[in-house]
């Protein structure tokens, strides 16, 4: 018997890339030049980076002229609050990811309800008192897809005259996404989760801010950013976000589908709240997380638990813990379809899972 073609659905890790983001890369590194050469190779440079700030702009909502390219979505939140918490308290959500948490390890962190979405009670206590805070909230939770109201807490950080970056990252790509709708102060994405490849991302500002960058350098970016462009890696970027929205695929009955399936044989959906398409948070109550990710594994289907850290390990969810999901929160996994999947990856996946279900105990005394 041969052995299964691999099933990949840990898009929320990074997607599959595009081959409208490779044939861009390819082009744009054929041109070759530096966008901050003057000559006629460096304008061409400096053409394509323009198309790619102009077309991730405007599929943002945003003002062509405040969108700072970064080396990721990490860079992208770093500089945001490294810009806009300058002489502010910080406040983030506490399920917030890995590059927010640490780039704020100070920060007054707010709970979140049962079903994942930020405590906006909480938070509004939070934003009373002085200096006015900064906020860092991100729209999607990429281990659970659930969805924040951002606009609603937007709306409370400008009474009480905070500002507000949110970190667009896994829902770029997925859900339509508007910095002004959102009513952002900044806002974060990365191209690698819509398809395009690692080390390119954005910052995008509402309003004109003079420079602080993390990197000075040469200057480039006016001045938010110093270094070379990575352009192929932009120019991929690009591409993949604009076929992310003019090619959309709906996945959510694929994922409603799974997450039926899954609890019919026990499991337990974690966050019930709105949620991206794309990614259905699954917890088996007696068997742990990696026990499910190896079993998956040997079966060639990729999926994962937590966040991907960069150990390789699966460590436990500091999201499904604070969703307060008790033993849980050990023993979830993350299914996250690529834009690609289709309905028979749901039915090999379920097939398996129906499979690993079979592992957990019996009896839970005491769990419930
Ligand atoms: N923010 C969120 C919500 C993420 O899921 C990730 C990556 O997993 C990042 C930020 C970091 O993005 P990047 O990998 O481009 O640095």
């Amino acid at each position: 018997m041969g052995t299964a073609a691999s099933l990949y659905l840990d898009a929320n890790a990074t997607e599959l890339p595009r081959p409208e983001a490779r044939e861009a890369m390819l082009a744009a590194f054929d041109a070759s030049g530096n966008p901050s050469s003057v000559h006629g190779m460096g304008r061409a440079a400096r053409s394509l980076l323009e198309q790619a700030r102009e077309r991730i702009a405007s599929l943002l909502g945003a003002d062509v002229r405040r969108l700072i390219f970064t080396g990721g979505g990490t860079e992208a939140n770093a500089l945001a609050l490294h810009a806009l918490g300058a002489g502010r308290r910080l406040v983030i959500g506490c399920t917030e990811h890995e590059s927010v948490r640490s780039a704020a390890s100070d920060a007054m962190t707010i709970p979140v309800l049962s079903d994942g979405t930020i405590d906006l009670d909480a938070l509004e206590a939070a934003l009373r008192g002085e200096p006015p805070a900064m906020v860092a909230l991100m729209l999607a939770n990429n281990e659970t897809g659930v969805l924040h109201p951002i606009a609603q807490a937007a709306a409370l950080c400008r009474n009480y005259g905070a500002l507000l970056h949110v970190d667009a990252v896994q829902a770029f790509g997925r859900i339509p996404v508007s910095i002004a709708e959102l009513g952002a102060d900044s806002l974060a994405v990365s191209g690698h989760k819509v398809g395009g490849p690692m080390g390119a991302g954005a910052l995008l500002l509402a309003t004109d801010r003079a420079p602080l960058p993390l990197i000075a350098g040469g200057g480039q970016e006016s001045g938010w950013r110093g270094g070379s462009q990575a352009l192929p890696a932009i120019a991929g970027f690009a591409a993949a976000a604009q076929v992310a929205y003019a090619v959309p695929n709906d996945l959510s009955p694929i994922r409603d589908w799974i997450a039926r399936r899954a609890v019919e044989v026990g499991a337990v959906e974690c966050g019930t709240g709105p949620r991206l398409p794309n990614t259905v948070c699954l917890a088996l109550p007696g068997v742990a997380a990696q026990t499910q990710l190896i079993a998956l594994d040997m079966k060639n289907i990729h999926v994962s638990a937590g966040a991907a850290c960069s150990s390789g390990k699966v460590a436990r969810s500091h999201v499904l813990e604070a969703m307060a999901l008790g033993p849980l929160a050990g023993e979830a996994i993350r299914v996250s379809l690529p834009w690609s999947a289709q309905m028979e990856d749901a039915v090999r996946f379920v097939e398996a899972y129906v499979a690993v279900a079979k592992l957990a105990p019996v009896h839970l005394s005491g769990r419930f």
